[in-house]
């Protein structure tokens, strides 16, 4: 868990690109929110951006922006391609530069990661992460890219940008013609290392023509692509020391494609894990160098920084979950920072289905202006039974709010689900949250009691004006055969340590539960990857002479025997994260676990899990294991609702006590600050 680190000098230390100064190193690094593409999501997207300013960001760097209609992320995406355009985006700078911000406009051309049927790329291959095969482009086109991207940088200078930066990683346009992977052109444009750089280098030549001398240049340079047929390290030293002789501010680096096999992001990759690329390019260029990826916490940067080879640290999604961490980590209150935790399960998993962006953690970001905290002119007494996610949110919000808040929780410490999540190897994070929400409830007042399970005659004498029920979820035992057999545990008792689990396990339902303790299970011995380890089972080259820096992933044995069954047929695990449910998916392929669907659970007795599976030929089998872990679903835990809804108490029931068959972070949180803006 972090600790309070004072206040981070290295970090605040004001940062010159080019004629602007960031006032801290801190920079918002891209993220569409979904907002960009309609007129009346403007107003939206200004003050999303203008609570950050306000927060303290150096630098923030809008969503991708398309210079021209081949480039479109969406169909009628977001683009700049015209003054209209740039009148549009005055509000969103203005609302910024009236808090003291600085913003840029990225610059993104989609290529063949543009979720349109309509779409143009290096050559006619299609992505693997995409339905729809794009256009190859020609010469003609391809120039017309080029202008395109001298013209765009000059509306957001117009539109009042403090600086574009130009995209070109994650497998977008430019990256694809940077790659052998899928750059096999025979003309001027590909080929050679100098051919495949050569659009990149025209396009920022074009954007100096357009925007004079001075005007910060950023690009998002890719300096490791995490695919076969990725850029070697010399292509990508040679081309940041072009982008430097050709006029570039600076450079954001980039890791990993869409489609890479290797997590980038994820709550499981650890912290700061690709900074030693960026470290390198130090060697190169004597222009500002910015690092990414997984650095969440003021502290990473602080460290980072002060080895003096990074300038600057690019935080998406913790600005995302926390618009003041640049305030509060100024002014040593950094154990009140809501740490993003890397679940990508409001932000990344929202665009990639087009839906509008928020957090798992803060609900109203991307809702700045309708889910608001405002101070409540009266303030009401309420009781938050439950210190899960639901009604932690709740008992901070309503606290915020200004109303006087008591919080019941039954257990010896708060966190209901999320004390279990931390548990599971590479969701450390989780107790980040944990330690933000006891935090929170100090600052804002909230009285707490701890081992007290609260009865409905309590709070019916205790006369609260609100009871908000956050009681949350006990785990589905299924009627089977001998569910009471020793063998038997439910997930809560194998994780938290309260049963002893034997060496060969049965896991019953594979959901986001079964997953989590299947990998809880086949690592338990070492809880934590270190780095080294990390990269081999991911397969990550320290070799800089192979493409991509990719290399075949060594995972470690698996500390025990697992079978993950569910009674569905077909493959598990379709029901989790978009971007993070493949991570979670190779990860137990990884550790040789056997997955079986479509079965009947039979029995359990001394000999294991009796199996047989009703809908097709497989013939029935005794799985003989030691423990059968139970990771059914759940149940709502509502004792309370009916003898205080009786009573004429007015009760408001939300989280996993409201909907368990959803159990959900991400909306028992919202759930319970809505209430809470409600109150
Ligand atoms: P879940 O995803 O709904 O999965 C429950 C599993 O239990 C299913 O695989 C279901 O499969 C099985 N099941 C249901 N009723 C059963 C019964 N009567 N007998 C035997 N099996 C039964 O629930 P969860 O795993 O508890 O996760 C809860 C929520 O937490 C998820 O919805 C997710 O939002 C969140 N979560 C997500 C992640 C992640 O994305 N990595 C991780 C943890 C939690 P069959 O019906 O096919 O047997
Ligand atoms: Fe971070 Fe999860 Fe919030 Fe995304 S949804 S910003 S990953 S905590």
């Amino acid at each position: 868990m972090t600790e309070p680190t004072g206040h981070h000098p290295e970090l605040f230390e004001p940062l010159h690109l080019g004629p602007i100064t960031l006032r801290n190193r801190i920079v918002m690094g891209s993220m569409h929110t979904g907002l960009e593409e309609r007129f009346w999501d403007t107003g939206r997207l200004a003050a999303y951006f203008a609570m950050r300013a306000r927060g303290g960001a150096g630098l923030m760097i809008t969503g991708g922006i398309a210079p021209s209609r081949t480039g479109l992320l969406l169909p009628f995406g977001a683009k700049m391609t015209n003054r209209l355009d740039a009148w549009r985006h005055r509000r969103v700078t203005r609302a910024v530069h009236a808090e003291g911000g600085l913003i840029a406009m990225q610059i993104l051309h989609a290529g063949r990661y543009g979720y349109t049927p309509f779409k143009f790329n290096v050559s006619w291959d299609k992505s693997p992460i995409h339905p729809f095969q794009p256009i190859k482009l020609n010469d003609f086109m391809i120039r017309h890219i080029v202008r395109s991207y001298g013209r765009s940088a000059e509306l957001a200078r117009r539109a009042g940008y403090d600086a574009v930066e130009v995209m070109a990683g994650e497998g977008y346009l430019l990256n694809t013609f940077l790659c052998p992977r899928t750059n096999q052109r025979t003309d001027r444009w590909g080929g050679s290392t100098e051919n495949r750089q050569r659009i990149v280098l025209e396009i920022i030549d074009a954007i100096r023509a357009a925007v004079g001398p001075d005007y910060p240049i950023i690009v998002r340079q890719s300096i490791a692509d995490l695919v076969k047929g990725g850029q070697t390290w010399d292509e990508i030293a040679g081309l940041a020391r072009a982008l430097q002789a050709h006029g570039v501010t600076a450079i954001n680096t980039d890791i990993g494609w869409h489609e890479a096999t290797v997590p980038t992001i994820a709550t499981s990759v650890p912290r700061a894990a690709f900074v030693k690329f960026t470290e390198r390019l130090r060697d190169e260029v004597d222009i500002p160098l910015i690092a990414s990826n997984r650095i969440n916490a003021p502290d990473v940067a602080e460290e980072i920084l002060r080895r003096g080879r990074v300038d600057a640290i690019s935080m998406a999604r913790p600005l995302l979950a926390d618009p003041e961490l640049p305030v509060k980590a100024q002014h040593g209150r950094a154990d009140e920072i809501n740490t993003c935790i890397g679940c990508n399960q409001a932000c990344l998993d929202h665009a990639f289905v087009g839906k509008k962006v928020s957090c798992l953690l803060n609900p109203r970001a991307g809702r700045e202006t309708t889910l608001v905290l405002s101070p409540t002119r009266i303030a009401r007494r309420v009781a938050v039974i439950g210190a899960g996610p639901a009604g932690l949110a709740a008992a901070v919000s309503a606290a915020e709010r200004g109303h006087r808040v008591e919080l019941f929780e039954a257990g010896a410490a708060i966190g209901g689900q999320f004390a279990i999540a931390a548990r599971i190897p590479g969701k450390e994070e989780f107790a980040e949250t944990i330690r933000y929400f006891t935090r929170q409830l100090e600052v804002r007042g909230v009285t707490v009691h701890l081992s007290t399970r609260a009865t409905a005659e309590n709070l019916i004498a205790a006369a609260f004006d609100e009871v908000i029920v956050a009681t949350g979820v006990t785990p589905r035992i299924p009627d089977i055969p001998g569910i009471d057999h020793p063998s038997v545990l439910t997930y809560a008792d194998a994780v938290l340590g309260h049963r002893e689990v034997g060496a060969r396990v049965a896991v019953i339902g594979a959901g986001g539960i079964g997953f989590d303790v299947t990998e809880f299970l086949t690592v338990e011995d070492s809880p934590t990857l270190d780095l080294k380890e990390w990269e081999q089972e991911w397969g990550v080259s320290e070799d800089l002479t192979v493409p991509g820096f990719v290399t075949t992933p060594r995972p470690a044995p698996a500390a025990r025997t697992v079978y993950l069954v569910q009674r569905k047929a077909g493959g598990q695990g379709r029901g989790l994260g978009k971007t993070t449910g493949w991570i979670h998916r190779a990860g137990v392929k990884m550790k040789g676990v056997e997955q079986i669907s479509g079965a009947r659970y039979d029995r359990i007795d001394d000999e294991g899990l009796h199996l047989s599976f009703p809908d097709s030929d497989t013939p029935a089998r005794v799985l003989a294991v030691d423990s059968v872990v139970v990771c059914a679903g759940q149940e709502s835990v509502r004792d309370l609702v009916a003898p205080l809804t009786t009573a004429g108490v007015q009760v408001t029931v939300i989280g996993g006590a409201d909907v368990a068959s959803e159990l959900d972070a991400k909306r028992a949180i919202r759930q319970g600050t809505e209430v809470a803006a409600g109150l």
